[in-house]
């Protein structure tokens, strides 16, 4: 004789004929409960955006969510499975907001990943936002001139750090023709090599009047001839940020921005949800919802304002895309 079923909600008997019908064997539970606990869980999800809209559930917002589920006797890990997507939507809008002054700082990059792990988000989803995340974190501490060592594959002098070594393909602008030079690009404490099989060159910080991040590269703009113009890189943001400081501290410019410099470039936070709403988690451009990024429609520099009207959301590739054009 087979074995008794009970529903593990209500501890009800359930017959092993008809009223089988509509039992979860993935849940233990009968029909009843659950059609009870999936009206449980839409409450809780209602609640949980609530909790989202302005950008930050507070501990207390926490304690009540949940405590919805407990008093049900469910457990959280099954609730926040069933908000998932949101879940999803609600880390990647957190890293959005904390990238929006172009940094992330340690504490910020602690928080998302403490957000991941509140909400029960499972790594496989997850790291794609949390990849970006410590990346932006590790483009950031460059920014903030903690500069990362790296062993080069070619020998320098003994005063020489190397901080940076990556493959480059130079773009060669002849009379007809842009010729690929594949070669690598080395960054070190003193200046820049240009490895290529046929030699390469070498670029003083002192001749470089411009660095500027592209989609698929970096472009320097040098006060002399060689070596001028774009290099393709896999990584053009961290690229651009280590030849970009490497170039300050050689000015000995100040690394880190003023505080009114900061202010004015500061995005008031109930902009940022407005913008958020408003452009309902997508890129403006092409509908993309992750690598997002807030923009100003009139840049800064032209007196653009922090104004809801003024800023939009555009991914990574799209903003990038408009800011090459500006
Ligand atoms: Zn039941
Ligand atoms: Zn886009």
């Amino acid at each position: 004789m087979a074995a008794k079923v009970t529903c593990q909600h209500c501890g009800k008997e359930i017959g092993l004929f008809g009223s089988l019908v509509g039992f979860n064997r993935q849940t233990g539970r009968c029909s009843a409960c659950e059609t009870q606990v999936r009206a449980i869980f839409t409450r809780f999800r209602q609640a949980f955006l609530a909790a989202c809209a302005d950008g930050l559930i507070t501990p207390d917002e926490w304690g009540h969510l949940a405590g919805m589920i407990a008093q049900e006797n469910l457990q959280l890990d099954e609730a926040l499975a069933f908000v998932r997507g949101d879940a999803l939507a609600f880390l990647e809008r957190s890293l959005t907001i904390a990238y929006a002054d172009g940094m992330i700082t340690a504490d910020e990059a602690r928080d998302i990943q403490r957000l991941q792990k509140t909400l029960h988000i499972p790594d496989a989803m997850a790291d794609p936002i949390i990849g970006r995340a410590s990346h932006l974190r590790r483009v950031s501490a460059i920014r903030e001139g903690k500069l990362p060592t790296t062993q080069p594959s070619v020998h320098l002098d003994t005063d020489e750090i190397c901080h940076l070594e990556t493959t480059a393909t130079y773009r060669k602008v002849m009379a007809k023709a842009v010729v690929p030079v594949a070669g690598r690009l080395i960054a070190t404490s003193k200046q820049l090599h240009f490895v290529s099989p046929d030699g390469g060159w070498v670029i003083k910080f002192k001749s470089i009047m411009r660095v500027e991040q592209e989609v698929t590269g970096v472009y320097l703009e040098l006060s002399t001839k060689r070596g001028n113009g774009k290099y393709v890189v896999p990584d053009p943001l961290f690229t651009e940020a280590m030849i970009t400081t490497l170039v300050r501290i050689d000015r000995r410019q100040v690394l880190t921005v003023s505080d009114e410099e900061a202010a004015s470039r500061h995005i008031p936070h109930p902009v940022k949800i407005a913008v958020w709403q408003r452009d309902q988690g997508k890129c403006v451009q092409c509908s993309a919802t992750s690598y997002l990024e807030y923009d100003h429609i009139i840049p800064h520099s032209k007196g653009g304002a922090n104004t809801v009207g003024n800023v939009q959301l555009l991914c990574r590739k799209c903003n990038l895309a408009k800011s090459n054009l500006i």
